[in-house]
């Protein structure tokens, strides 16, 4: 329903939160955040307002403030209104490969996924949700590798080959080629905190350039108080977010040039 991601140099944590509550007038029924820093992809997601994701940032039952160890600049969030599952925790967005690497969030309706699930299950993934969305997380960590496996590694030292183009960028073009339907995806990886990517298809993605920081959105809104410097993002196009700009490509990956735009309404 409402995408946010960010990459920069600002708490990707307060960014995502900033975001969410400026998206929340779209209407909801769950709402998760991830974080990628000091090595880790922390993912926090809660059904319900907003109120209950922020309660549950704040402190734990143990008295542990779960916000506090979401330091990061490179994150995202989302408020989901669900399709294809139940409004639950588990359900919520962001959504994660099998060890927790990758992170998803997702507008729309996958319309193959009931086929790409039984796929990735026969290929020994366990998807824990109910919905559409977790397989794109499955798929990207078939693409990836395992970290440590062999794959991975070839993926690591390709880095830099494909064009210049970065080993997650092209993953999530080689997943999108896999997804038929209505898709706004963010996508985040714990070992490449430099780049937050998304991808759209019949559904909007929104860039927000800024100094030093990048952000991507469902509707400008959601960074309107940061920049006003917009790049639309067409169909089937693929978008690489980093501090220093953006690069987009098609689902064939030829090198395309957004609209660029300036937002002067008053948010
Ligand atoms: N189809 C996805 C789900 O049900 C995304 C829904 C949305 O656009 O928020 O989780």
């Amino acid at each position: 329903c409402g995408i946010i991601g960010y990459v920069g140099e600002q708490s990707a944590l307060e960014v995502a939160l900033g975001g969410l509550r400026r998206l929340e007038y779209r209407g909801y029924d769950s709402a998760g955040i991830a974080v990628v820093g000091a090595g880790a992809l922390k993912v926090v997601r809660r059904a319900g307002k907003l109120a209950n994701l922020e309660k549950a940032l704040a402190e734990n039952d143990e008295g542990q403030v779960v916000g506090e160890g979401m330091a990061g600049t490179t994150g995202m969030g989302h408020t989901r209104w669900a399709t294809h599952g139940g409004p639950t925790d588990v359900n919520a967005h962001p959504h994660t490969d099998c060890t927790g690497t990758i992170g998803v969030i997702h507008n729309g309706i996958i319309e193959n996924f009931t086929a790409l699930r039984a796929e990735l299950f026969a290929a020994g993934h366990e998807l824990e949700s109910e919905t559409d969305t977790e397989v794109v997380a499955h798929l990207l960590e078939a693409e990836l590798g395992r970290p440590g496996s062999a794959e991975a590694t070839a993926v690591a030292a390709s880095e830099g080959t494909e064009g210049g183009r970065h080993p997650l960028t092209e993953a999530v073009r080689r997943v999108c080629h896999r997804l038929s339907g209505a898709f706004t995806l963010v996508v985040l990886h714990r070992d490449f905190p430099e780049v937050v990517v998304g991808a759209r298809r019949n559904s909007p993605l929104v860039v927000g350039l800024g100094q030093g920081e990048t952000f991507l959105a469902s509707d400008v809104s959601a960074f309107i108080a940061h920049t006003r410097d917009a790049l639309e993002i067409g169909q089937d196009q693929i978008v690489e977010g980093r501090r220093d700009g953006v690069t987009v490509i098609d689902f064939n990956g030829e090198q395309v040039e957004g609209r660029p735009y300036h937002v002067d309404w008053d948010a």
